[in-house]
C-alpha cells in the first residue's frame, strides 16, 4: 500500500480525469507535445509543474541533485542527463530548455561548505563534484561571501547553459533558431524567479 497522503492524491486526480478535464485528459494519453524542457533540482520545494502551473504534457523535466547538466564529454559519466536533452530535442523537438536553480539549494550547499574533498566513495559526492568548474570560474574572494552558496547556485546555471551547447544536437537547434536556452533561479520563501540575462551575466526578476 502506498503512503496514506499519495493514495488522497491520486483519488483527487482520478476525480479531475473523470471531471471536465476529462477530455484534455483523453488527447494527452495518444502523445506528448511539450514546448519547453526544464531542468530543476530534486528539492521536493520546486517542481518545474508547480512554480510554472503547468499541465500534465506541457512540460518536460529532468531533475537531479543540484540541476546540473554536465558537458557532452564530462568525466562525470551520467547518462540520463544526456539521453533527456536527445530526446526533447530531436525527439520532440521542444523549442526551449530552462536551467531552474533555485535558493537553498542542499546540493550546492554541501558543495560550498565541504571542509574536507569530497568523497567519491559515493554517488552524491562523484556527482556534487560536477560544481568545481563553476568555482574554478568565480573569483576566489566570492567564497568568503555569506551568500556564496547563492552565487554559486547562480554560476552553475551559467555553467549548464553553456553546457548544454557542447551536446551537438542542442548546439545545431539554436543555431538554426529552433532552440532558446533559459537560465532562471527560484527563490522558494519569496517565491521569486529571476532570469539570467547573458549581455550582464546577472539574474534579474522576471515580471
Ligand atoms: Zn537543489
Amino acid at each position: 500500500m502506498l503512503p496514506q497522503r499519495l493514495m488522497e492524491g491520486y483519488g483527487a486526480y482520478r476525480r479531475k480525469a473523470r471531471g471536465p478535464q476529462r477530455v484534455r485528459f483523453a488527447a494527452q494519453a495518444r502523445e506528448q507535445h511539450p514546448e519547453t524542457m526544464v531542468i530543476g533540482c530534486c528539492d521536493s520545494r520546486v517542481a518545474p509543474e508547480t512554480v510554472f502551473d503547468a499541465d500534465p504534457g506541457e512540460l518536460f523535466v529532468c531533475r537531479n541533485i543540484a540541476n546540473l547538466v554536465p558537458r557532452s564529454d564530462s568525466a562525470m559519466g551520467d547518462a540520463s542527463v544526456a539521453a533527456a536533452l536527445e530526446y526533447a530535442v530531436l525527439g520532440l523537438a521542444v523549442k526551449h530548455i530552462v536551467v531552474l536553480g533555485h535558493a537553498g539549494c542542499g546540493g550546492i550547499a554541501a558543495f560550498s561548505r565541504r571542509a574536507a574533498p569530497l568523497s567519491q566513495q559515493n554517488y552524491t559526492g562523484r556527482w556534487i563534484a560536477g560544481l568545481a568548474e563553476t568555482e574554478a570560474g568565480m573569483p576566489e574572494s566570492a567564497r568568503r561571501q555569506p551568500d556564496y552558496s547563492t552565487r554559486l547556485e547562480q554560476a552553475s546555471v551559467a555553467t549548464s547553459l553553456a553546457n548544454l551547447r557542447s551536446y551537438p544536437c542542442i548546439d545545431a537547434a539554436v543555431e538554426a533558431g529552433r532552440l532558446t536556452l533559459h537560465g532562471a533561479h527560484f527563490d522558494i520563501m519569496t517565491g521569486a524567479l529571476t532570469l539570467y540575462d547573458r549581455r550582464t551575466r546577472r539574474f534579474v526578476l522576471a515580471e
